[in-house]
């Protein structure tokens, strides 16, 4: 079974998710956006032991310490979308915009497509590819548990930027109204920013996508 715990990092409060199988304690970092001496020590707390790096979106805030964990634990970095590849390739240039301090350059081992599985443990999570806010912007699914990891694609009463480059509305709207939402209202999901929700409850009342607008 999946468990998780998350912590926000960098000035932009990025929600990193550590998620393990409560039986191997084995795990990943989902959108290690930063601050890697204290997502360790939170894989410490929990005694769990990383078996990889997954990115759900090539944004610095989620991945800007993704080159520190792959040099100094040797986690495959599994993640995004290749249509995220432009992001990573420009690290420098999101570095210089958001006034981060210029990150190490990695690669992904492995790119993500639409309906891959990733194991952590006995945990299978579900790739769903998202585009809109990025274009190569993947969900990571836990039908088990019902538990969704959205990155940027949705947030509680809000949906992701559009204003990036090769970012468009309409692609997330449906997104999020054609491949998450059918995964049932009872879903929880862990945004990349903020508190938690349901997939129903923003049917009922997210102002970019409820069912009222689309009904
Ligand atoms: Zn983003
Ligand atoms: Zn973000």
């Amino acid at each position: 079974m999946l468990q998780f715990d998350v912590l926000p990092v960098t000035p932009f409060q990025q929600n990193c998710s550590l998620v393990w199988c409560d039986k191997s304690l084995e795990g990943a970092l989902i959108d290690p956006g930063g601050e890697v001496e204290r997502l360790l020590g939170l894989v410490e707390k929990h005694n769990v032991t990383l078996s990889k790096v997954l990115l759900t979106h090539g944004h610095l805030d989620h991945v800007g310490g993704t080159a520190e964990l792959k040099k100094r634990l040797q986690l495959p970095v599994i993640g995004p979308h290749k249509d995220d590849a432009f992001w990573i390739d420009g690290l420098e240039g999101q570095a210089h915009m958001m006034n981060f301090s210029t990150p190490e350059h990695f690669q992904p081992d492995q790119w993500l497509v639409d309906g891959d599985r990733v194991s952590v443990g006995d945990v299978s999570l579900q790739v769903i590819h998202c585009p809109g806010h990025t274009p190569g912007h993947v969900v990571l699914f836990d039908d088990q548990s019902q538990t969704a990891f959205v990155g940027d694609v949705i947030f509680q009463g809000s949906i992701g930027r559009t204003d990036f480059p090769r970012g468009n509305h309409q692609q997330l709207i449906s997104s999020i109204r054609d491949k998450l939402f059918p995964l049932g209202d009872d879903v929880r999901f862990v945004p990349g920013h903020g508190p938690f929700s349901t997939f129903g409850q923003e049917r009922v009342s997210n102002p970019f996508v409820s069912d009222k607008l689309f009904g």
